[in-house]
């Protein structure tokens, strides 16, 4: 059996998931949230599956929570190990032969998954000029687990390594070109991971060479990037230096006017971190109309608050914009992809966003739209020239996966 436990350490949370690689199915995941605050939420879930001999084995699913301090991500990490020992699938049967960790900056240095070495963590580290919120974060929970886990690899995946391929026209910036060479200045493009699955598994469902068609992924979570794949490569991403730029997101701006900082620190007198915490934290959604979950904007915007109303009409008019250019970069388009909590569920959002993309032959059959159904499905018409596809990402499972691929 092999087993992969893939962690993903975040400033103030650690998600978790051990897989069973040789049937790819989740057997326990656990997100540990509010380290460093008075309070920490704790829950773990295991996967037992009920009836193993059967063609499609039924899983039943068993989920401890509670409520406790937990003050850093070693201790973090002592609390993931008791909740597997207190409520399984124990570890020392169901031991990792590897440790995946999600990172969010690789730079332009990595473009693969790679092994963990004393010299890989201290480039993590260097690379955290770019991710200052994101790098320390991951760092830890490496540098944690390779202390519990210390007789297996260790492996890192990079949320930017999919977007290793972007073509210097894409992921340059026109500005001094000394400064941006010197500061690294550039678009790196992030949620890699999920893309890569994301258009590979549209492929694979939909029976087509992925060397062969041009796809659009949209992963609207409460992060929100979109991808155009020409060929299996990344040619052009919305994310750019950091995740903040591109589509409306949860609580970030995306795209805005540089100038406009320029002009809010001169004439609102707002400093560095204020703007860094405008933007990031308390712009989107919520900056827009009060909340960052789209099902509230969609609630709002049906009980006829006009704030919500055009917090979601700014949403949809910059997916359709991001839409035509992506199409246009790409020469045209195959397979049009939504992924992520928005992409997976609201249904609004994906008829809405591509509603005017009936020029190069998109057209949504509203009732697959409108099915709910678990797993990847199509909802194009059968007259539509562009395939419309739901897949839920799976970030974990493409970690393990890119983790065994180099052990
Ligand atoms: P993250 O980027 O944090 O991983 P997710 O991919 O889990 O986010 O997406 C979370 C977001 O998905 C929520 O904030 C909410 O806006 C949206 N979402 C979840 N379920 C629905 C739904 N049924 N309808 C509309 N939006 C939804």
């Amino acid at each position: 059996m092999s087993h992969v436990l893939v962690i993903n350490s975040g400033s103030s949370s650690l998600k978790y998931s051990l897989l069973d690689m040789t049937r790819e199915v989740e057997l326990a995941g656990g997100l540990i949230e509010r380290i460093g605050q008075p309070v920490s939420t704790v829950a773990h879930t295991v996967h037992t599956v009920a009836s193993p001999g059967e063609p499609t084995p039924t899983i039943l699913e068993a989920r401890y929570e509670d409520d406790r301090p937990i003050a850093d991500h070693d201790e973090a990490f002592a609390a993931m190990l008791a909740l597997f020992a207190e409520h399984g699938p124990v570890l020392t049967e169901h031991r990792p032969v590897a440790v995946g960790h999600r990172v969010v900056h690789g730079g332009a240095r990595f473009y693969a998954p790679t092994v963990v070495t004393p010299d890989v963590e201290r480039q993590i580290g260097e690379l955290s000029v770019l991710a200052p919120l994101h790098n320390p974060a991951n760092l830890a929970g490496i540098v944690a687990a390779r202390a519990v886990f210390d007789d297996v690899p260790h492996v890192v995946v990079f949320d930017t390594a999919f977007h290793q391929t972007l073509p210097p026209a894409a992921y340059t910036y026109a500005i001094d070109a000394q400064i941006a060479r010197e500061h690294r200045v550039r678009r790196y493009g992030f949620h890699g991971t999920s893309h890569k699955y994301v258009s590979e598994h549209a492929a694979e469902f939909l029976g087509r060479a992925n060397d062969s068609i041009r796809q659009l992924v949209f992963h609207l979570g409460n992060g929100a990037s979109v991808t155009a794949v020409d060929r299996g490569r990344s040619v052009e991403t919305s994310m750019g230096l950091t995740p903040l730029e591109g589509l409306v997101m949860g609580t970030r701006s995306g795209d805005i006017d540089p100038a406009a900082l320029l002009h809010l620190s001169r004439r609102a007198g707002l400093g560095i971190d204020e703007l860094d915490d405008l933007l990031n934290k308390r712009s989107g959604l919520l900056g827009l109309a009060g909340h960052n979950d789209m099902r509230d904007i969609l609630a709002g915007a049906d009980a006829g608050d006009e704030a919500s109303r055009l917090a979601y009409d700014v949403y949809i008019h910059r997916l359709r914009a991001y839409a035509g250019a992506y199409i246009a970069q790409l020469g045209g388009v195959d397979v049009i992809s939504f992924t992520a909590g928005v992409g997976e569920n609201a249904v609004k959002v994906r008829a809405d966003a591509l509603a005017t993309l009936g020029f190069v032959g998109v057209r949504i059959d509203p009732h697959r739209n409108a099915e709910r159904a678990p797993g990847i499905r199509r909802i194009s018409a059968d007259d539509s020239a562009v395939d419309v596809l739901v897949v839920p990402t799976d970030e974990e499972l493409e970690i393990a996966r890119q983790t065994l691929s180099v052990i």
